[in-house]
């Protein structure tokens, strides 16, 4: 089934076409890797979807739903939760309180129902030992682990994730990559935006590739990456830096 539809979807900044008439799908529990040179529109797109803004043009549909131009917590609300680029807990709360708060924010439960699922949530992304740390004191792994918790609270039909494994070593990147999988198992559908080009690879069942804010292709991870067009935008890049 159809989760996510996304047609001809648009944005400008200035004279600039952020995103250009880009159009997918995203169906119920797969994940689907965003790729793309800097600047070629892919934290523009999450924005569009997550609506932190709005398109000039086209049409974002959830379950069928118009969510076109809907205000963040109502996209957030209808069950669509995002990680940020950069990282950003509350520094002084501690990692249970962070997820409390998203908890409280997503469905406005009672004290008592939230104190349990934010346990188990901080349990699901492997900081069951680390409820009482305050977020400034964690390392980055589990910063990021708290911001899927966090994500999670408001529990999403589709999470959105922004170069998670940005600024990760390779060991973590794994460990994050297991935490993916978990996601996913656990029906989580997933659409993510990643640097690291062979985690995103390997995770992925469908891949889509953007550059100056189009799609120039889309399929599986083994098709895209032998597609001449990918490979010369991604060279084309290497050789212009
Ligand atoms: P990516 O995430 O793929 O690196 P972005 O979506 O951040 O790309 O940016 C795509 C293009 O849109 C870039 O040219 C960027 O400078 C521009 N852009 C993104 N956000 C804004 C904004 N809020 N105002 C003006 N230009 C923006
Ligand atoms: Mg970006």
């Amino acid at each position: 089934m159809t989760l996510l539809e996304v047609e001809r979807v648009t944005k400008s900044f200035g004279g600039v076409r952020a995103v250009s008439e880009v159009s997918f799908n995203v169906g119920e529990g797969e994940l689907i890797g965003v790729m793309g040179p800097n600047g070629s529109g892919k934290t523009t797109l999450f924005n569009l979807i997550t609506g932190a803004l709005s398109p000039d043009a086209g049409s974002i549909r959830l379950q069928g739903h118009e969510i076109t131009g809907w205000k963040p917590h109502r996209v957030c609300g209808a069950g669509i939760a995002r990680t940020f680029q950069l990282v950003r807990p509350f520094p002084g709360l501690t990692a249970l309180d962070n997820v409390r708060v998203g908890l409280l924010y997503g469905r406005g439960r009672g004290k008592r129902q939230v104190a349990g699922e934010a346990e188990s949530l901080l349990a699901l992304v492997g900081l069951e030992g680390k409820a009482p740390r305050r977020a400034a004191e964690l390392t980055l792994m589990d910063k990021k682990r708290l911001e899927l918790a966090r994500a999670l609270a408001t529990s999403p039909h589709l999470l959105l994730l922004d170069e998670l494994m940005a600024g990760l070593n390779p060991a973590e990147t794994e460990t994050a990559m297991a935490l993916i999988r978990r996601l996913q198992s656990e029906g989580v559908t997933l659409l993510m935006v990643e640097h690291i080009v062979w985690a995103l690879m390997a995770l992925s069942q469908r891949i889509i590739v953007l550059s100056a804010g189009e799609k120039i292709a889309e399929g599986r991870p083994d098709t895209v990456a032998a597609d001449p067009t990918v490979v010369e935008v991604y060279l084309g890049h290497a050789a212009g830096r």
